[in-house]
C-alpha cells in the first residue's frame, strides 16, 4: 500500500492507536514547513485545482470549484472550518482538530486567501478539541480574524445550511436551498463552508507541492466493527475495502455500512468494492465521510438496518414533511421486520420508500434513511425473508435509538 501519509504522524500511518493528551504546537508545525508566506491566490487556486482535491465532508464537491465561487462573489466573505462530524463512527475531524489544530487553522488560513475571505471561523461541537483550538490560537494565530462557534453535537448540525445559521445566532438545523452558503452563508456574505480535512490538506499539499495529487488522493478513513475500539487510518484513494477491515482485524466481516450511516449497507462483494467516491457510487453506495463499520459472523444485517434507521429517525430536524413521515415509515417497517411482523407489503413499501424518498429533503438525513434500507432489500433479501413470522434474537438484543453500536472512541 502507498500513499503520501501527510496527516496522522509519520510511522503511524498504517493503523493509528491511541494519541490521547499528545497535540502539536506551533514550534513543531513550523519546523515542518507549516505557515509558510503566502503565495498569490491566483497560484495558490491553480495547485488546488490541479491536485484535484474533494471535499471531505460527505459530498465530495470539488475544492477548488467551491472556493473559486466564493471568490467570484462580492465581498465581505467567510470560510468556515467545518469540524461537526455528524456521522457516526467517523472521528477524523476531532483527531484532527484535538491533536493537529495547527494544520487545520493553516489550511482555513490559505482557503481563506484563495477566497478573499476576510473572516475565518471554526466550527464544533467537540470540546477537547475547542480547547485545543483555543490553545493553538493563543499561541500563535494566523493573519485572519478567527472566531470559533461551538455547538450542540447532532446529525445535521455540520450541514452546510445548518452551520450558517447556527453561526447567525439561530438553531444547527438545515435550511431548503438555494441559496447554497457560497451565495448567501454567514450574515449573508458568501461562505465557503469546507471540512476540517479538506482544510488540512491544503495545509500538506501547500507544504508538499511537488505531491499534491498524492495529498488530495489520500483519505482519513475512521473503522470501527463488533469488539473493537476502532481505527483511525490514512489510505491512497481506491484501497480495497478488504485491506481496511483487514487492517483493523474485521477482515472476516460479512457486510460493510459504508459512510457513517450515508452509504448504506452493502453485502457480498464488498470486498472487492474501492474506497473512493466514484467506485462506491457505481456501486450504489456512498464513501461519505469515510467511516467503515464492519458487520460481524454474529450481526444480524437487519438489527443493524433497524438501529440506523432509528438512530436517523430520531435525528430527524422534522421540519420537512417528507422527511417527518418517510424517515419514520421506514424505521418503523425495518422495526417490523425484525419483530419478525412484516408482511410481502411492508418489504415492498420500504423498497418503494428507498427508491423515491432520496434527493428530497434539505439535507442528507433521508438519503441515508433510505441508502439503508435499499441496501438491506438488496443485499440481504433472503435474511429479511427469514424474518417473517418470528422476531430474530439478535435484532431483540441490541437495538437501540442512540446509534452506540457505530460509535467509537476519538484517538
Ligand atoms: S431532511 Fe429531515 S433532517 Fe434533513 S432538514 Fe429535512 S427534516 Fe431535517
Amino acid at each position: 500500500m502507498t500513499g503520501v501519509y501527510c496527516l496522522l504522524p509519520e510511522g503511524r500511518a498504517g493503523l493509528l492507536v491511541p494519541w490521547r493528551g499528545w497535540a502539536e504546537d506551533v514550534d513543531t508545525y513550523l519546523a515542518g514547513g507549516g505557515y509558510a508566506p503566502l503565495i498569490p491566490p491566483d497560484r495558490l487556486l491553480d495547485l488546488i485545482t490541479a491536485s484535484g482535491l474533494r471535499g471531505r465532508g460527505g459530498a465530495g464537491f470539488p475544492t477548488a470549484v467551491k472556493l473559486r465561487a466564493v471568490r467570484a462573489a462580492p465581498g465581505p466573505r467567510v470560510v468556515v472550518a467545518n469540524g461537526e462530524e455528524g456521522e457516526p463512527g467517523s472521528v477524523k475531524d476531532r483527531w484532527l482538530l484535538r491533536h493537529r489544530p495547527h494544520l487545520v487553522l493553516d489550511g482555513l488560513r490559505l482557503a481563506a486567501a484563495v477566497a478573499g475571505a476576510e473572516r475565518g471561523i471554526v466550527y464544533l461541537s467537540d470540546a477537547p478539541a475547542e480547547r485545543a483550538v483555543r490553545r493553538a490560537l493563543a499561541e500563535s494565530a494566523p493573519e485572519l480574524r478567527i472566531d470559533v462557534v461551538s455547538t450542540e453535537h447532532t446529525y445535521v448540525a455540520g450541514e452546510e445550511t445548518a452551520v450558517v445559521r447556527r453561526i447567525d445566532g439561530g438553531p444547527a438545523l438545515p435550511t431548503a436551498k438555494p441559496p447554497r452558503p457560497f451565495e448567501s452563508g454567514v450574515g449573508g456574505a458568501p461562505t465557503a463552508v469546507a471540512n476540517v480535512e479538506t482544510l488540512a490538506r491544503i495545509a500538506a499539499m501547500y507544504a508538499r507541492p511537488h505531491e499534491v495529487a498524492a495529498v488530495a488522493g489520500t483519505h482519513l478513513v475512521s473503522l470501527s466493527g463488533p469488539g473493537s475500539e476502532g481505527a483511525l487510518v490514512e489510505v491512497p484513494a481506491g484501497t480495497h475495502l478488504k485491506v481496511l477491515a483487514d487492517l483493523c482485524g474485521h477482515g472476516r466481516a460479512e457486510a460493510v455500512l459504508l459512510g457513517g450511516l450515508f452509504g448504506g449497507l452493502y453485502g457480498a462483494g464488498w470486498t472487492d468494492l474501492p474506497l473512493d467516491h466514484d467506485g462506491l457510487n457505481a456501486a450504489g453506495g456512498a464513501l461519505g465521510c469515510g467511516a467503515l463499520h464492519f458487520l460481524g459472523p454474529g450481526d444480524c444485517p437487519v438489527a443493524v438496518a433497524v438501529e440506523a434507521a432509528a438512530y436517523l429517525a430520531a435525528q430527524s430536524a422534522r421540519q420537512c414533511g417528507v422527511c417527518l413521515s418517510g424517515t419514520g415509515a421506514m424505521a418503523k417497517a425495518l422495526a417490523a421486520v425484525a419483530g419478525g411482523e412484516a408482511t410481502e407489503d411492508t418489504v415492498q413499501k420500504l423498497h418503494r420508500w428507498s427508491q423515491q424518498l432520496p434527493g428530497r429533503g434539505a439535507c442528507g438525513l433521508l438519503d441515508a434513511a433510505a441508502r439503508v434500507g435499499a441496501g438491506l432489500l438488496a443485499h440481504f433479501r433472503d435474511r429479511v425473508d427469514e424474518h417473517r413470522g418470528s422476531a430474530c434474537p439478535a435484532c431483540s438484543r441490541a437495538i437501540t435509538e442512540d446509534g452506540r453500536r457505530f460509535v467509537l472512541p476519538v484517538p
